[in-house]
Formats: structure tokens, C-alpha cells, sequence
């Protein structure tokens, strides 16, 4: 198979496919016209036993490399000596067009710059000798560079009487100095010191030794930066120093790979450390918010309306809405957990970055209700669950999720996990009763169209979650019976919460003073 469109004359070979004919690299091209063929063909026995034939039909040959050099034009019927004659036919090549530039650059100049480093072939390998079975790490010796100047032995001095010469020796140090030139970086090119006997003094040879240092440190942070530019676009250098600080501090033992990238947040998978305050999940995700200040501001209408934080959205530049963003997120988990809701529970927050349990095992997120793809039973088991949940969320923890689909719920340990709830409001906000609608029609389509026969329609599972009782059987209909700004307001309930809530603790008085602005 190997063989199939590459036809051997002597050294002229060229491999002819059906959309690419390949010259051989010492510009010969092939006399002999060859037929593509396709892959069945090539798969097919026939052909097989046909390419062995014509393979058998090339005669042995003993030395490629002696008639290669003689000039004549040997045969062979090995694949892999064909491709190695090829190869260092072209490196040969190679090399003799570095030799051609390297003489062009140097020119007269005493001091020249070697391109030795770049040869293809070694001297070794060059010569007739590559038949001899040596052991080339012994005898590798580049006989294009001078000896290497002998080293002083330990008693610090050689020669006798007057020709003593010392370690401290002007020119044995100059050679020496020119000799460590070669312990430099590889990409720094030193030249061929020693086979000009250059002396460099202590003083040249630190300053070209620091000058390589700093080359090699500017283009490690050059390469730095540009992998981290690509890799982790989502993750800026502020963010990265605020996670590495969390394991630093022991948080976190370990922050794993991404397991998702939305595009307002990024989410990584972490193993948990410790904290004194409380215990750290084994498996933790780290949300970290995007900087990216784009993508919220056609979200601003959840946080700017929500009155626990109009005060202070107002006041703060973009960068620090983003932290409320993650802040939010934070407050109302904590909520839910109190309603006993599944969801994750809260480690720590660190400015936009909201670490959390991870709802899963073994660095395997539990899927998404979209992708569970549940049984018939356990279908019907999470409707109503995720019913009971919705009214859960709104009576017990005063909340609207905003977003809530099959894309932020997970199914984990047999029931359903809620997440993502950023943007969560209370029913009061504005736009919160508009929110719970959607809500309910994501809810209904999912679950309806998922075989779950008692799944209400969307204005039945309104009335259900809410308490209320509107009638209608369209969308405008049905919301412009809905309370208008601020009827539904829970005020004392909600600042009972708040009053829990020890973030919210010094803020009372102030919300109080919203709230009531509102009603
Ligand atoms: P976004 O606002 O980007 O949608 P989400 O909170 O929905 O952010 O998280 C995105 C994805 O990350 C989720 O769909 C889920 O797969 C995964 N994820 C988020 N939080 C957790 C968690 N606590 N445990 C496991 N997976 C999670
Ligand atoms: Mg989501």
C-alpha cells in the first residue's frame, strides 16, 4: 500500500496522488505518468497481491548511500530507505545552501557567525562511514570547532619554574571565558570564538552573560503573554492572580479545567481546600464573571430596578456592577439554601469571582435537564419538583429566577438542581411577574413537550407558582391583569431576610428607605 503512486527510477521519484504531483526534492521529475486510485481501490485485495509483485520485482540493494555517491543509480525495494535516501538528499541541500549563506554573510570579517547549529546533516552522517555501527554520542565531535582550552587542574597552576602559568592567567581566562559562551542559551548565537582564539575578559563575558539572561526572560513573558491571550481569553491577568490567590491561601487546592464559557460568565472546576470559618467541598466551581463589560449591559434591567441594590448601582463605575453581579448570585443561592432548594451551596466570594459546591462527581458535571435525557418516571418526577421549587422560591425566598429552562437546571443524585441565578429578582421588581411568566412558559414547553401529561400550560402554572388568579389565554392579555410596580411588594418579609443576611445587616435602614419608595 505504500507504494502506490510512487514509481522508483534511481533517484528520480515522484509521488503522484490525484490533486498533487510531488517533484523529488533534487528537482527530477518522473518519466513514468501513474494512475490515481481510491481508497477501494487501494483496500481491495486484488491490489493488493498486485503491488506485491511489482514490489518483489525490485532487486536488492546493498549499499544505497556508496551508489548514491558514486553517482549511479541504485534500486531498492524498501519504502523506508527510498524515504531516508530522499531525506538526506534534501538535507544535503540544505546544508549546502547554509554553507552558500553563511559565506555571504560573513564575507572578509574577521569575526564570523556560525550557522553550524542549523546543519541538517552531521558530519558523521555525511560521510561514507554512516555503514560503521559507532556509538555516535562518544565520537560526536564537531571537527569544524577548535579544542576546547584544557582546564586549570585544582592545584590552580601548571608548568614548572618559569613557566608557571596560573588559573588567573589573562589569556587562559580569555579562552576559558570564550569557551562558556557555548553554555548560552541555543537560540544565542555565539560563533566560532574559540577557532579565532578570542579572549574575552571577565568583564565583556558577564555583561554578554547577562545580556542573554534578559533576552531569554523577555521572550519567556513575550511567549507568556501570548499564550494566555489565546488559551484563556476568558480569564484576564486580575482574575488569574484572584484565583491563584485563592489556593495560595489554601481555599482551593487545585483549579482544574473550564467547564463552561457563556458569555457572561466562565465556570471552572476546582478541588476544595480548607477554610477555618467552614468546611470546603471536596469538588468546587469557581464562576468567575467576565470583565468584558459588553455583554451586561443589556442586563442591567435585573440589578438596576432591584432595589437591594439600586442605591449602590447607581454610584459604581462598571467594573464594580460586575461584582454585584456575582454578589447577587451569592445572596440569592443563600436564600434558596435556607428554603432547603437544591442548588450549590456558597464557599467564599472574592470580588467577581463566586466560589461554589459542585453539582456533580468526580470532575464530571451533572448534565443539563436539556441533555439528562430522562425515563418517562423520572420525567414526571422532576416536573414536579421543579413546580414545587418555583412555588418555593417565590414565597420562601421572595425570588423570580429570570432565566430559569432546561439549560439551568441539572439532574444530579435522581432530582433536579437549580442554577445560575445572577440575574434572580423579587417578584416586586418591575419587570419581576414579566420574568416569572417566561419562567413558566420554559417550564411548560419543556416539560410538555417531554411527554409529561399533566404539565400545565403556561397561564395555569403562572396562577399555581404565584398565588394569583388571572385569566386570559394570550400573553398581553394574561400580563395586563398582573399587579402593576410595587403591589406585590413583600416588604417586611423581605427585610426579615435581609436582617439574616449579614452582608445586608448595616444596610437595613437604607433598604428600608428604598422599600418604601417603593410601596
Ligand atoms: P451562565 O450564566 O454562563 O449560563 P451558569 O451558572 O449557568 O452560567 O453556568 C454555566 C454552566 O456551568 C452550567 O450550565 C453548568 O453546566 C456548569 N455549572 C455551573 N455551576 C455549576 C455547579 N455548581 N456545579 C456543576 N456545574 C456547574
Ligand atoms: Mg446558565
Amino acid at each position: 500500500m505504500d507504494q502506490i503512486g510512487i514509481t522508483a527510477e534511481g533517484p528520480k521519484v515522484s509521488y503522484s496522488f490525484e490533486y498533487m504531483v510531488l517533484q523529488s526534492p533534487w528537482g527530477a521529475t518522473t518519466t513514468k505518468a501513474v494512475s490515481p486510485c481510491s481508497l477501494a481501490d487501494v483496500m481491495s485485495e486484488q491490489l493488493a497481491k498486485q503491488l506485491d509483485e511489482e514490489s518483489n520485482a525490485f532487486p536488492d540493494s546493498p549499499d544505497v548511500n556508496a551508489a548514491l555517491d558514486a553517482g549511479e543509480e541504485p534500486e531498492t525495494d524498501c519504502d523506508l530507505m527510498l524515504a531516508q535516501m530522499l531525506q538526506m538528499q534534501f538535507d544535503k541541500e540544505f546544508d549546502t545552501q547554509l554553507r552558500t549563506e553563511e559565506k555571504k554573510l560573513n564575507g572578509d570579517s574577521k569575526l564570523s557567525i556560525s550557522f553550524e547549529n542549523y546543519r541538517m546533516v552531521h558530519p558523521y552522517e555525511d560521510s561514507d562511514s554512516s555503514e560503521d555501527e559507532v556509538d555516535w554520542q562518544d565520537t560526536r565531535h564537531d571537527p569544524y570547532k577548535a579544542d576546547k582550552p584544557t582546564t586549570t587542574p585544582r592545584k590552580g597552576f601548571t608548568g614548572k619554574g618559569k613557566n608557571i602559568t596560573t588559573k588567573h592567567d589573562e589569556v587562559v581566562c580569555g579562552r576559558k571565558n570564550t569557551a562558556r559562551m557555548d553554555n548560552f542559551a541555543p537560540e544565542i548565537n555565539v560563533g566560532d570564538g574559540l577557532g579565532m582564539d578570542l579572549k574575552l575578559s571577565n568583564q565583556v563575558y558577564n555583561s554578554l552573560k547577562q545580556h542573554c539572561h534578559s533576552e531569554q526572560r523577555r521572550s519567556a513573558r513575550l511567549h507568556d503573554k501570548k499564550e494566555h491571550s489565546t488559551a484563556e481569553q476568558a480569564v484576564d491577568p486580575r482574575t488569574r492572580l484572584l484565583m491563584y490567590k485563592m489556593v495560595n491561601a489554601g481555599v482551593l487546592e487545585n483549579i482544574n479545567g473550564c467547564i463552561s464559557t457563556g458569555k457572561e460568565s466562565v465556570v471552572f472546576h476546582a478541588d476544595g481546600g480548607s477554610m477555618e470559618e467552614k468546611a470546603v467541598p471536596d469538588e468546587c466551581v469557581l464562576k468567575v464573571f467576565k470583565t468584558t463589560l459588553n455583554e451586561f449591559k443589556n442586563r442591567d434591567k435585573y440589578i438596576k430596578d432591584d432595589y437591594r441594590f439600586k442605591e449602590r448601582f447607581s454610584k459604581l463605575n462598571p467594573r464594580k456592577i460586575i461584582r454585584l453581579w456575582a454578589e447577587k448570585e451569592m445572596h440569592n443561592l443563600a436564600r434558596m439554601k435556607k428554603a432547603d432548594i437544591p442548588c450549590p451551596e456558597v464557599v467564599i466570594l472574592k470580588k467577581h469571582i463566586l466560589v461554589m459546591s459542585f453539582i456533580g462527581k468526580d470532575h464530571v458535571p451533572a448534565p443539563k435537564l436539556k441533555e439528562a435525557m430522562l425515563g418517562s418516571e423520572d420525567m414526571n418526577r422532576a416536573y414536579y419538583q421543579v413546580l414545587h421549587m418555583m412555588q418555593q422560591l417565590y414565597h420562601e425566598c421572595n425570588l423570580v429566577h429570570a432565566d430559569l429552562s432546561e439549560y439551568n437546571m441539572l439532574w444530579h443524585q435522581g432530582k433536579v438542581w437549580l442554577i445560575d441565578v445572577s440575574q434572580s429578582i423579587e417578584p416586586n421588581h418591575p419587570h419581576g411577574l414579566e420574568f416569572l411568566f417566561r419562567d413558566c412558559r420554559n417550564v411548560s414547553t419543556f416539560f410538555q413537550k417531554g411527554g409529561v401529561s399533566e404539565a400545565m400550560n403556561v397561564y395555569e402554572l403562572f396562577n399555581v407558582v404565584s398565588g394569583l388568579q388571572l385569566s386570559g389565554d394570550s400573553e398581553a392579555d394574561f400580563l395586563a391583569q398582573t399587579p402593576t410596580y410595587g403591589f406585590h411588594m413583600t416588604v417586611n418579609t423581605d427585610i426579615h431576610l435581609l436582617v439574616t443576611d449579614t452582608f445586608y445587616f448595616k444596610k437595613v435602614g437604607e433598604d428600608q428607605k428604598t422599600s418604601q419608595y417603593l410601596v
